[in-house]
């Protein structure tokens, strides 16, 4: 069966795990320092904070952040329910922006006349969470603007865009939003299996987020003013047990070093699809801005089901039938019985959303699929009429 996504591990992840799990250190040990230190230096952070998936690393980032009850919090409505799940988590109100036609991610103009407008009610609007869906970078430009003059938070939901590139620079994530998550997911450009960090230039965000993975306790010194005993420890907030394993950052550093060949790779596959979908008529194949460089995560196409003669539903069943496992990200977040019955949106708030996920379909995309596999997956695909 061929899915959507998939991990690539090399036997050089695999010694580097094993020679972990033959050490001292399991858990808290030297190995997540080191893939901090080397997450830091790719992406040029000052702060990095590995935890145990990507949900926990925005978890925290909304506690560090202080959103609370009357916060208002806005993403896009197309993205995993755990960018849109961490605003309820810390008891703020999530609100949603519809997405740009063009780059599918949150649409700044759109987002700037909501702010404005929430601001005359007297509304307290916190923060943003940008998307960079798909492996598209966000107009982080403009995002940072608008954060600036309502003094909003910026945080990036950076799952989709290792590796990605927005006006020639890599670093970009860090560059614009105070905070960025990640997740290392095995579908996710590398993996630790499960894991994700918080990358930040800001010492206060990170040393609370580092706090709060660790039960919200402190032994720092500094921070414990009667108590000096070495077996003191300090409780100030309430914090979780978020922490990722000495062996999972092992195969995180290993899979860091190969982040720009496997992205390498996702362009070629993306750039083959380009070429034998774009003279057909029944296809929207994924736009890319001229500022950015896509880091494919996926590779969403959009097919006209009122000129074909199969619905999705059907589409999904022909390619189940012929081992090809489709996938669509995502259902569009305010859409999902929870948020309309808590928070009162319904379908039709964010109709290019709507209208996109009615199209969209993810073909599969990862660095070791096989030319003889995507020429399978054309063939079927170009069938359709
Ligand atoms: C994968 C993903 C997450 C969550 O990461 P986990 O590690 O699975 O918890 C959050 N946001 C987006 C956009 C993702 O793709």
């Amino acid at each position: 069966m061929i899915s959507y996504g998939k991990q690539t591990i090399t036997q050089s992840d695999i010694d580097s795990v094993i020679e972990v799990l033959k050490s001292d250190w399991l858990t808290q040990g030297p190995a997540v320092e080191l893939f901090e230190n080397n997450l830091k230096t790719y992406f040029e952070a000052e702060h990095c904070c590995a935890v145990s998936n990507g949900t926990a690393a925005l978890h925290l980032t909304g506690l560090a952040l202080g959103w609370q009850a009357g916060d208002i919090v806005i993403t896009s409505p197309i993205t995993f329910l755990s960018s849109v799940n961490c605003i309820v988590y810390a008891g703020a109100t999530p609100d949603f922006v519809d997405i740009d036609p063009v780059s599918y991610t949150i649409d700044s103009n759109q987002l700037e006349e909501k702010v404005k407008a929430y601001r005359e009610e007297g509304k307290n609007v916190k923060a943003i969470i940008g998307v960079d869906f798909a492996g598209h970078p966000c107009e982080w430009k403009a995002l940072r603007q608008i954060a600036d003059r309502y003094e909003l938070q910026l945080v990036n939901d950076n799952c989709h865009a290792l590796g990605a590139e927005y006006f020639g620079n890599k670093q970009y994530a860090v560059k614009y939003a105070d905070v960025v998550i990640q997740s290392y997911h095995p579908v996710k450009h590398i993996t630790t299996g499960e894991g994700g960090a918080v990358l930040t230039n800001n010492l206060e965000i990170d040393s609370k987020v580092r706090c709060l993975r660790t039960h919200g306790m402190t032994k720092d010194l500094r921070q414990i003013e009667k108590n000096s005993s070495p077996w003191y420890y300090e409780m100030h907030t309430l914090g979780y047990n978020y922490r990722i394993t000495d062996f999972q950052c092992a195969l995180g550093s290993s899979q860091l070093m190969k982040l720009d060949q496997f992205v390498k790779k996702r362009c070629e596959i993306a750039i083959r699809y380009n070429e034998e979908f774009e003279g057909n008529q029944l296809l929207i194949i994924p736009n890319v801005s001229s500022t950015v460089s896509h880091a494919f995560h996926l590779y969403p196409l959009q097919i006209d089901f009122q000129k074909i003669s199969l619905n999705k539903i059907d589409l999904f069943r022909e390619f189940e039938k012929l081992n090809i496992k489709l996938q669509v990200h995502y259902i569009p977040v305010h859409t999902q019985p929870y948020y309309m019955e808590k928070f009162d949106f319904q379908w039709g708030d964010y109709p290019i959303a709507e209208e996109y996920y009615e199209k969209v379909i993810s073909l599969p995309m990862y660095p070791s699929l096989s030319t003889s596999d995507i020429e399978y997956i054309v063939e079927k695909i170009n069938a359709f009429e």
